[in-house]
């Protein structure tokens, strides 16, 4: 398998694993060796890895490699760019709003829901694979993916809008393709699926950090949503900090039976996982276009 499950001792406790109990927020923070954080914690985060790599950094230890990069100078909470990310904002909203009808807006956010939990389990296992750690341009973001498994209270503790933050570089990415591929600003429906894509990513970002929140600090409506089954449950998640084998998708966990089987049974190599992906960032949001308009338009013209 890609990513060998891990001994309950080797790493520091998972906060995550207290977040079922009703206990106090105190011993969730207490038990990432962290305390109560109410503003900006990248500092502290990042001092909590650095004194860590210097304590237990050894090659014996399976986070080694994110060890040792810490130990280089590698920072792991990353002040991304507020600026460009208020600018994606900015231009999804835009893309919603330049949907022709309430009908059409709800089938592109659902389409892209959708796609957007099929990717972020394949984009999980991939960024989750030690072996990737080296890879020019996925380097970074598997040494923060990495690092969340040493300290998942992390993304409880950052801002939401630098967990949308790390985002930064790959909606870029997807954006400037889909501009290539089809100049998506020009026509008001693509702009409206590409930016639901773009929405639904950072929803993701919002489920999987929901996921970690101390019970007393989810809202009712993320919990609602959570019951639902449209944001991935804390009990999912758990399940993926204990092993790391499962509970890869991180937007609305349904597409778990799916991805696990795929990944233990049918899919071995972490090679044609990592061929999906690219092939996923490239194409995907294109393909989920071409196939959303072509049924919406089918279905007008059949209920008329
Ligand atoms: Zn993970
Ligand atoms: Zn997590």
């Amino acid at each position: 398998m890609c990513v060998s499950a891990r001994s309950e001792t080797a790493t520091p406790p998972a906060a995550v694993s207290d977040t079922s109990a009703s206990g106090s927020i105190k011993r969730y923070y207490d038990n990432a060796g962290l305390g109560r954080q109410d503003g900006d914690a990248i500092d502290q985060l990042n001092a909590f890895m650095t004194k860590q790599a210097h304590k237990v950094w050894s090659p014996d230890n399976e986070d080694y490699k994110v060890y040792e990069m810490v130990r280089q100078g590698h920072v792991v909470f990353k002040r991304r760019s507020m600026p460009l990310l208020y600018f994606y904002w900015a231009t999804i909203l835009v893309g919603l709003l330049r949907t022709p009808s309430l009908l059409f807006l709800a089938g592109a956010l659902a389409s892209t829901y959708v796609y957007m939990e099929l990717y972020s389990a394949v984009l999980h296992i991939v960024l989750d694979n030690p072996a990737f750690i080296k890879v020019p341009g996925l380097d970074q973001p598997v040494f923060e993916f990495l690092a969340h498994h040493i300290l998942p209270v992390e993304i409880a503790q950052r801002r939401y809008r630098d967990i949308c933050g790390d985002l930064n570089v790959i909606v870029g990415l997807i954006f400037a393709i889909n501009l290539l591929l089809f100049d998506w600003m020009k026509d008001g429906r693509v702009m409206c699926v590409v930016a639901a894509g773009g929405a639904m990513a950072y929803l993701g970002q919002f489920a999987h950090r929901q996921a970690h929140m101390p019970p007393s600090k989810v809202s009712p409506f993320a919990r609602a949503l959570q019951d639902a089954g449209l944001l991935v449950s804390p009990h999912l998640h758990r399940a993926h900090h204990r092993t790391y084998d499962r509970g890869f998708a991180i937007l609305g966990g349904w597409s778990e039976g799916l991805i696990t089987t795929l990944y233990h049974h049918v899919v071995p190599s972490q090679y044609v996982w990592l061929a999906l992906f690219a092939v996923m960032t490239v194409f995907g949001l294109a393909g989920v276009v071409k196939i959303y308009i072509p049924a919406y338009d089918a279905f007008v013209a059949f209920a008329q």
